[in-house]
């Protein structure tokens, strides 16, 4: 049987639920025999493949990099899963929605205009950071800020084994 192609990405995140990942610890050992990690921030590519049967993505869509990115991803992925809160509600990357994107840099950075921050030089941020399924069609929500480890697997060991995942009761949990 073929490894399932599986990626993780890293938006607007704080990169805690990648650290959830790595706690599934031996499990990892399972996974590694039943799929193939294609991208991450883990393994070093630069190019999200095609025919990514599974990505798991963390973070909130925060800017103009994050935008591309996912409708690209979108149409290489079968299933595509918000991993934790900012990507299943925009989380703590939102807490800035309220506020002009001026105001939040003059915060950041004493200015409104900081060097170095045109697109072209680093991804200009959008407006607002939004949830995935603001901007395209999410197939599974793993909510969990972060999930915890046994969480990630209940709802992936049975996508490895080509079963349909159900998470239900403590397992929807926010936060
Ligand atoms: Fe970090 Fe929580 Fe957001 Fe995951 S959901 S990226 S742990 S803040």
């Amino acid at each position: 049987m073929p490894k399932l192609r599986v990626a993780t990405v890293w938006f607007s995140g704080c990169s805690g639920c990648h650290m959830s990942f790595l706690d599934l610890d031996e499990r990892l050992l399972e996974f590694a025999e039943r799929a193939e990690l294609v991208f991450s921030p883990i393994v070093d590519l630069k190019e999200f493949p095609e025919n990514v049967d599974v990505v798991l993505i963390e973070g909130a869509v925060g800017n103009t990099e994050h935008l591309k990115m996912l409708l690209e991803i979108r149409k290489k992925s079968k299933i595509l899963v918000a991993f934790g809160d900012c990507a299943v509600t925009g989380n703590v990357p939102s807490l800035r929605n309220p506020l002009p994107r001026e105001e939040v840099l003059q915060a950041v950075y004493g200015t409104d205009d900081p060097p170095g921050l045109e697109e072209g030089e680093v991804p200009k941020f959008l407006p607002q950071a939004l949830p995935l399924h603001a901007v395209v069609p999410v197939d599974y929500f793993l909510p969990g800020c972060p999930p915890s480890a046994d969480r990630i697997w209940t709802f992936l060991r049975p996508v490895l084994l080509g079963q349909k995942p159900v998470l239900s009761g403590p397992d929807l949990k926010f936060g």
